[in-house]
């Protein structure tokens, strides 16, 4: 079949600190690519040593988050007690489940960052899954001509990368040492997306700038990327969700009455969401409900 493909251009959007960020997904037409409900491109941006990123604590439920570094050390730590560096070629993925709270800073010397910052949505029966933190420090990584694929998430050809997923799904970077072509296979019971980090790229000699997605429904064919040299592009896949998930702050769930109790339980400092030892600040607060 012929390929319908949508593109869809990030919006600009503020996260701790002054660090903008571009955030392509969910969007007013497309809300999800498979679990893949939250895509932000942080960056590449340089500031003075202890000028950076600094989010306080937070919590989540019903999702993973999933960071992957680009430039820079991001500093994590979580209420199960985790407190881990991420370092360029790393992936980190919370599993926030039934509940966790984490702080994500750049360490005091740090003046650079740029890294994607994504969630992926736990399928119901998953939602209330145990929290968990996991870090990956080397992924499946491969050489096709002068394009480095690094796969984050998922299966591809005859890799398998190890990060813990709950539905099936595909994460993958392709880096561009020098102007390149290649073709890739996109599993067809997969929704696909291609979201540029740096460089430019053709997607069937269609030109896809930095922050910008195309998105590939269900069943399309395979596709043949040009990359410019330099050039970065994270694609994202996975089986379609029967119904999309609600996001609201930092939770996602399959009803309000679930968002609605954890923020109560949030804002009512439970056990639910722990606590996070050794960072100075407070804790974020909640915008009021819509409902
Ligand atoms: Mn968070």
């Amino acid at each position: 079949m012929f390929n319908q493909n949508q593109v869809f251009t990030a919006r600009t959007a503020q996260i701790g600190g002054s660090i903008s960020v571009a955030r392509v997904l969910p969007n007013r037409e497309k809300r999800m690519i498979g679990a893949w409900c939250f895509l932000d491109h942080a960056g590449p941006a340089t500031f003075e040593a202890g000028k950076g990123m600094r989010v306080g604590p937070h919590p989540h439920i019903g999702l993973q988050t999933f960071t992957w570094m680009i430039a820079g050390e991001v500093l994590h730590r979580d209420s199960l007690g985790s407190e881990q560096i991420i370092s360029p070629k790393q992936v980190n993925l919370m599993t926030a489940g039934y509940g966790i709270s984490h702080t994500e800073e750049c360490p005091p010397n740090e003046t650079l960052l740029h890294a994607a910052q994504l969630w992926i949505a736990l399928p119901f029966e998953h939602r209330n899954t145990p929290p968990a933190f996991d870090h990956y420090s080397s992924l499946p990584t491969w050489q096709q001509d002068q394009v480095t694929l690094t796969l984050l998430a998922g299966d591809y050809q005859q890799q398998s990368a190890p990060t813990k997923i709950f539905s099936p799904l595909i994460g993958m970077d392709l880096t561009a040492a020098a102007e390149s072509e290649i073709s890739l296979t996109l599993n067809s019971e997969f929704e696909h997306g291609f979201f540029v980090l740096e460089g430019a790229v053709a997607i069937n000699g269609e030109v896809l700038q930095i922050d910008q997605l195309m998105y590939f429904p269900v069943g399309s064919d395979p596709v043949t990327l040009s990359l410019k040299q330099g050039t970065r592009v994270l694609w994202i896949g996975g089986k379609p969700f029967t119904k999309d998930v609600l996001i609201w702050w930092n939770y996602v769930g399959h009803s309000k009455e679930e968002i609605i109790a954890a923020d109560n339980d949030w804002k009512n400092k439970t056990e639910r969401f722990g606590s996070i030892a050794n960072f100075d600040g407070s804790r974020l607060d909640s915008p009021p409900l819509p409902w």
